[in-house]
């Protein structure tokens, strides 16, 4: 295997599958002139709208889906190190949007036959940024573009798009990965990740838990100051959860009530999260095998869902729940903080 190749099969890792379909699709000759890619943040958008490109461009063996790309002719290389004058990247650069010029230049540029290759690859990032008037003014490429040319527009969610440009492009999901994959993916992409393995695995781990299934928000993760108000929140839903549990005594949790916060958006994100953490528990009591998305290990998991019982946990669920309604309806924090605790038979 080449370098490329074996460093982009783990960040391909869960698009593998959407790849080798829409490789299959090129090798037929039925890929869409136009499509939109769309997912959440950091899930792999741009990397498979390079593999589109790179199928496109490649010049290597081409027997079956499976070797398109090749990912070690010229071609391939080209387009994965950003080298190639016919794969176009359209972005809103410092701007908020991606304005009506940018799209007039699309529609002119798209005249000009490629340079090197026989395709002319347009990525639009962050399509769902455009300005009505921008998407409008891409229509009629987009319905009757050259023969050589192809549209890929990124986005995290299609709905975002007029449904104009929607009925002409069809729509592709990139796929979360798993806290495992995630781990692969970024101990080959920085060194601070290694670093965390050797040193510090269990942060390492509850930073890739709490990436919800995307490489690029791991990699934000691994950035101590971002990753700082997450990590905050979960040592509160921990020590709540021991708090709660037959080892702690009495009245324990009642000093963790003043570590909720008193900004609303903050109060919300730690609630939610222990609203996850609280189900996740009760879901475990019953049912073993699935994939933890609160906890990072799975023996502390389980080791807190022996010490709550069922009917402690559920409790709990509800009353977070009706604390996480309260704080949308701007009840008052202090307030609604120790109905939450009343109802949980805390104080
Ligand atoms: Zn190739």
């Amino acid at each position: 295997m080449s370098e490329l190749s074996e460093k982009y099969m783990t960040q391909i890792a869960g698009n593998r599958a959407l790849c080798r379909r829409l490789s299959l699709d090129i090798l037929a000759g039925t890929l869409p002139h136009a499509l939109i890619l769309e997912g959440a943040s950091g899930s792999g958008k741009r990397l498979v709208a390079l593999n589109i490109a790179a199928a496109l461009a490649c010049t290597g063996k081409h027997k079956d889906g499976a070797s398109v790309p090749c990912l070690s002719c010229l071609e391939c290389r080209k387009v994965f190190e950003g080298l190639c004058p016919d794969v176009i990247f359209v972005n809103r650069g410092e701007k908020a949007t991606i304005g009506v010029e940018e799209a007039r230049f699309v529609r002119e540029d798209v005249k000009i036959i490629p340079n090197d290759l026989e395709r002319k690859i347009y990525i639009i990032e962050e399509a769902d940024k455009m300005t009505d008037q921008a998407q409008n003014a891409l229509l009629l490429t987009l319905e009757e573009p050259p023969s050589y040319a192809v549209f890929i527009l990124l986005c995290e969610s299609a709905s975002e798009l007029l449904e104009t440009i929607r009925s002409r492009a069809p729509v592709f999901r990139t796929e979360l990965m798993s806290a495992q994959e995630i781990e692969k993916c970024i101990l080959e992409k920085s060194d601070r990740a290694r670093t965390l393995k050797a040193q510090d695995p269990s942060l390492l781990a509850q930073i890739t838990v709490s990436a919800g299934g995307t490489v690029g928000r791991a990699l934000d993760y691994l950035d101590e100051r971002k990753f700082a108000p997450i990590k905050e929140a979960r040592e509160l839903t921990y020590d709540f959860l021991e708090a709660i549990s037959d080892r702690a005594k009495a009245g324990a949790a009642i000093p963790l009530l003043s570590r909720f916060s008193s900004k609303r958006d903050t109060l919300q994100f730690q609630l939610e999260m222990l609203l996850d953490a609280a189900v996740e528990l009760l879901i475990l009591k019953k049912a073993d095998g699935r994939e933890l998305v609160f906890f990072e290990s799975e023996q502390k998991a389980l080791d807190l869902c022996e010490l709550i019982p069922a009917s402690k946990l559920l409790a709990v669920s509800e009353a977070v729940n009706e604390a996480i309604e309260e704080n949308k309806r701007n009840a008052n924090v202090r307030l609604l903080l120790m109905k939450m605790a009343t109802s949980i038979k805390i104080l």
